[in-house]
């Protein structure tokens, strides 16, 4: 079996999704085979139903065999899947070569004959296993970092969630990197992905069909917006004054706010591409009129779209979402400030809720010391926060992955 190194210094197996065409080329050129069945091996990966070389029937058996030797067909190991909100959305738990777990969801939505608009099938694909950012109100974040996913193992998020809808008769027709991870913390890989996403050979996906989500990688944006000008920007902001998005994006003591929107408002004049903003609305933190008034200040005349979308409870947080009402009255104030606004459901509450959520539960459950001092922690922040403190350092994860009790 083919290997490759890992940016971390150790080795895994490729699998399909890993190769540029011109490495598969050379591949079946050493395997002996003929040049057309480049067109057959990518055919069988990126349109079938196929789970394993020996169900690409096309390629017949003495190539399966010798495939099924040198390449892994897919970068998992194991898929599981949940279903929730009536199959509307569909949560994968994917297992990798090395055990590492990561996250895709399905989200399935009608067609709106209002705004002109057909059926939608979004996939919502990991970057990395598990993060380094640590946003407390983040399940994934409480997992704290495991390493980069490779481009293939990017890829492959999109390809099962593409069989899938093929075996409903649907199309696969937007991927937002929104998953566990910080896309632009593992910005090679987001973009050979990309790459791999858009090649009409492969994904063959409209690039402006393509969303990468940050928590404020300054560098990464400007990198974006010049190197894949086609991609939508969103901004995880959470926020607008520092103190509090200190807490909550513990990246922004690197990147603070000023420098977030500076790079955002860049890369709209560099695209021409509308920025969207995304803003977990947690009840008491980020909810109070003193918030939602700095957050249309801070937007205004942007020409921006700002996502409201009520937070998941995770455990090692004392926080919960907004009320509703409360999140309607803010996406008032942001429309008055000129700002388009959508209110988000919580796609996948059912299915193990947050990102991050299911393989947190997979990697064990944090000592409840560890989560009890966690809590204290995050009160005692926050109380400092909202004073209009800023806070030095961020707060450990309580584990089980970054955990200390
Ligand atoms: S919200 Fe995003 S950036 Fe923050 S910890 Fe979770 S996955 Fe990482």
């Amino acid at each position: 079996m083919k290997e490759t190194a890992t940016p971390e210094g150790s080795r895994r197996p490729v699998s399909i999704s890993d190769l540029e065409v011109h490495q598969l080329s050379a591949l079946v050129r050493d395997l002996g085979a003929e040049p057309y069945r480049v067109t057959q091996i990518l055919d069988g990966a990126w349109r079938s139903v196929a789970t394993s070389w020996s169900g690409v029937t096309t390629l017949g058996k003495p190539l399966q065999e010798r495939l099924t030797t040198e390449i892994r067909f897919s970068a998992f190991d194991q898929v599981e899947r949940q279903e929730a909100e009536d199959g509307a959305t569909t949560k994968l738990l994917l297992t990798l070569a090395d055990g590492a777990k990561v996250e895709a969801v399905l989200m399935r939505s009608p067609a709106d004959p209002r705004r002109g608009s057909g059926p939608r099938a979004t996939v919502c694909v990991s970057s990395q296993a598990g993060c380094a950012v640590g946003c407390p109100f983040c399940a994934t974040g409480e997992l704290g970092f495991t390493r980069n996913l490779s481009a293939g193992e990017i890829q492959d998020q999109v390809r099962i969630a593409r069989q899938i809808l093929r075996t409903e008769s649907r199309e696969l027709t937007n991927v937002v990197y929104m998953g566990m991870g910080e896309p632009l913390q593992n910005i090679d890989a987001v973009f050979a992905s990309i790459d791999g996403l858009t090649d009409p050979a492969r994904g063959a996906i409209g690039q402006r069909r393509i969303t990468v989500s940050t928590s404020g990688v300054v560098p990464g944006i400007e990198r974006l917006a010049k190197q894949r000008p086609q991609i939508t920007l969103a901004i995880s902001l959470h926020a607008a004054r520092n103190p509090l998005r200190d807490l909550l994006v513990p990246l922004n003591r690197k990147w603070p706010v000023e420098a977030v929107i500076s790079a955002a408002a860049g890369h709209a004049r560099a695209t021409g591409r509308r920025t969207t903003y995304e803003v977990t609305m947690i009840d008491g933190i980020n909810d109070r009129p003193e918030d939602s008034a700095a957050l249309a200040s801070l937007l205004r005349g942007s020409g921006a779209h700002v996502n409201l979308i009520p937070m998941n409870a995770v455990a090692h947080t004392p926080w919960k979402e907004s009320a509703p009402e409360r999140i309607e009255q803010i996406a008032n104030e942001l429309r008055a400030a000129g700002l388009t606004v959508t209110v988000r459901r919580n796609r996948g509450r059912e299915a193990g809720a947050a990102c991050g959520q299911l393989a947190a539960e997979r990697a064990g459950a944090p000592t409840p010391i560890a989560v009890a001092r966690r809590r204290e922690l995050l009160v005692a922040a926050s109380v400092a926060a909202l004073q209009g403190q800023r806070t030095p350092q961020p707060i450990a994860p309580s584990g089980p992955l970054g955990g200390d009790a």
